[in-house]
């Protein structure tokens, strides 16, 4: 067994890491309130080549692996965590889609740009109706001579709101098969196509720079080229790269749990009350030791569930686990952390109120966490 990085790993990391402290977090609290996402950061984020670490080369990746991928989204969400998501969704979910199921054109049209960072991807699998059973979905797409035609709606899109978000993969349902049974595909559907229109943007409880829209599809045309994979299986594709997305979020959780720590660290050992600093309560420094010991845990798992995703090896359980290990832990981290600035963790002022606020999302987001406990109570019933 080896636990340690590689030096590509290493310093993947370092770089991430440099770039969250002295870019990414003084703007962190700027980007919460006004809601504005920072451009200027993604250009910055492409030009070090985090956009597109596991993707090949020659479609302007760097050619990194999946650890390389996750082991970047936890320092960037230690940052900001709407970049993480903004990174999560477009490399790890739409980026990946594209470049697993994609033609040789495809992936010239729609991936490089992603990889390269100058556009930025975006999965449409929610609608009104259909969340966790997401194969219920309505949103329908009918041929038509070379063309194929959408009509539906899709709620809660995560990206597709930013002015330099190219596409959006759409699952709809597209026939039925022998037995009758709908037939979901999947679809490259760029935000100028005819018919395709950006709803609302949703007002949130926190993550207010990133741009979470409605996208509503009517009589939206694609070219039939745009059809992604296997049209009998776009529904299993999603699923394939959601799994991708449950390590992602499990990574982004450790960023922002390690930022949580930190920032309790620091003021625990400058608050004094009692005549001493905070940290020499024991109470104090067993909540900091807690802290400490999930998040461990939590990012040995996500490495673990990227790693086997490297070695083309089954990691659905470590993925699960993953996920709801990681944003579980986060929840509790992030309140404890509150618990330690006591008043002043609870104003503005101090970035862990913001971290708090923005922990709930991760439970939610890419499978809800009863939804991870499903997965995993399928596979021990089969074991
Ligand atoms: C900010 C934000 C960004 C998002 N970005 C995207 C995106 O980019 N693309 C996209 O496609 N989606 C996106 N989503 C949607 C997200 O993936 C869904 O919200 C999530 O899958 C849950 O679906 P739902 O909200 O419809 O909840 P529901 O499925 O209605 O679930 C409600 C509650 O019931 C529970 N539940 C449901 N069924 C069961 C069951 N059988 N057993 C036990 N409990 C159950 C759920 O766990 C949950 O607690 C985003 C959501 C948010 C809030």
């Amino acid at each position: 067994m080896d636990f340690d990085l590689t030096d590509e790993h290493k310093m993947i990391r370092d770089m991430a890491r440099d770039f969250a402290d002295e870019v990414i977090a003084p703007r962190s609290e700027n980007m919460e309130c006004t809601g504005e996402f920072p451009y200027d950061i993604i250009a910055q984020m492409a030009e070090l080549g985090m956009m597109g670490i596991p993707f090949p080369e020659e479609y302007g990746g760097s050619g990194g692996d999946w650890v390389g991928e996750h082991v970047c989204m936890e320092e960037i969400s230690r940052g900001d965590l709407t970049l993480g998501a903004m990174l999560d969704v477009t490399t790890s979910v739409a980026g990946q889609e594209i470049d697993v199921f994609g033609t040789e054109e495809q992936k010239k049209r729609w991936l490089t740009p992603i990889a390269q960072g100058t556009k930025i991807g975006a999965f449409a699998l929610t609608e009104p109706d259909s969340g966790s059973d997401a194969g219920s979905l309505r949103t329908r797409a009918v041929p038509e001579g070379d063309e194929w035609v959408l009509n539906g709606t899709k709620q809660f899109v995560t990206n597709i709101g930013l002015d330099n978000a190219s596409v959006v993969l759409v699952a709809a349902i597209s026939g039925k098969d022998e037995e009758g049974n709908v037939v979901i595909s999947t679809f490259i559907v760029p935000k100028d196509a005819p018919g395709f229109q950006l709803g609302k943007r949703y007002e949130k409880m926190s993550w207010h720079a990133s741009a979470t829209h409605e996208v509503i599809l009517e009589d939206c045309r694609i070219p039939e080229r745009n059809l992604l994979g296997d049209p009998s299986r776009g529904f299993a594709q999603h699923l394939a790269v959601l799994e991708t997305g449950r390590i992602s979020i499990a990574a982004m959780s450790v960023g922002v749990a390690q930022a949580c720590l930190d920032q309790s660290l620091r003021y625990a050992r400058e608050r004094i009350q009692f005549g001493q600093a905070i940290f020499n309560s024991q109470a104090v420094q067993f909540k900091l030791a807690d802290m400490s010991i999930s998040i461990e845990l939590a990012r040995n798992q996500y490495l673990k569930a990227a790693w086997l995703k490297d070695r083309k090896r089954k990691h659905t359980f470590e993925a699960s686990v993953a996920k709801v290990f990681g944003s579980e832990m986060l929840e509790k981290v992030a309140s404890d952390a509150v618990q330690i600035h006591g008043g002043y963790g609870y104003m503005d002022e101090y970035p862990v109120s913001r971290y708090y606020k923005g922990a709930k999302l991760l439970q939610i987001v890419e499978g809800t966490s009863e939804v991870q406990r499903m997965i995993i109570g399928r596979i021990l019933s089969t074991r």
